[in-house]
């Protein structure tokens, strides 16, 4: 599961990328307004978490134009605003769901859960690049419908870099993907686990490479 996480205040940011993480669900963070309109605008996520009061402006305001453009990414608000008139707002613009803080995160994990069983969610959880399938959310890679066996940061790395096929994905992002925040971790483990899953698309006859450029990152590339 990727999920992007649109939130200015950095203790909130830390705890939720934490216990995120923790239930197996990859983060990326947008910090302002700004910087969330270019995320969505290249990136497919599995759900979206918006504040509201950000550097740049109301939160609320990125909905519509994620509807216009056909994006049907679930949205889940969290904001300090607890009346009823906002959560209608929200509802109104086309958020899915409006959670007020403070809030206990077993309730933004039932939210979240509600939100990603609906069904365009449920179909987006299958992504393909080449002749390789991934099933985000049983966990399952496959080639022309052969099961490829892969461990589960190979299935990372794999998921990190076919949700940005034939674009740049940077080390840091993949480093979060698929080690989380334990900063223990040496930085060519990753290497090792991209040559690895490299070697095995290609001996499965994937219709993918992956290209890496030392020290920026790694791009998958079709070659179908
Ligand atoms: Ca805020």
């Amino acid at each position: 599961m990727r999920i992007l996480l649109v939130e200015d205040e950095p203790e909130m940011v830390s705890a939720l990328r934490a216990a995120l993480w923790r239930h197996d669900m990859v983060v990326d963070h947008a910090g302002s307004l700004l910087e969330a309109e270019g995320f969505v605008a290249v990136d497919g996520y599995d759900a979206i978490l918006l504040d509201r009061q950000l550097p740049g402006g109301d939160g609320l305001t990125l909905v519509p134009k994620l509807r216009a453009a056909r994006n049907t990414t679930p949205v889940l608000m969290l904001t300090a605003r607890g009346d009823t008139a906002d959560k209608v707002d929200g509802l109104d613009m086309g958020a899915d769901d409006y959670l007020a803080k403070p809030f206990a995160f077993e309730e933004l994990l039932a939210r979240l859960r509600a939100l990603l069983r609906r069904p365009a969610a449920i179909e987006a959880q299958t992504i393909r690049s080449g002749h390789v399938s991934l099933d985000v959310g049983h966990r399952e890679a496959s080639i022309r419908g052969e099961p490829l066996a892969l461990p589960r940061r190979e299935l990372l790395v794999l998921e990190a870099l076919m949700r940005r096929t034939g674009r740049m994905v940077q080390r840091e992002a993949l480093m979060e993907a698929v080690f989380g925040l334990d900063d223990e971790i040496q930085s060519n483990a990753l290497d090792t686990h991209v040559s690895r899953l490299r070697r095995k698309l290609s001996e499965a006859d994937g219709g993918v490479v992956i290209n890496g450029i030392r020290g920026v990152g790694y791009l998958l590339r079709e070659i179908t």
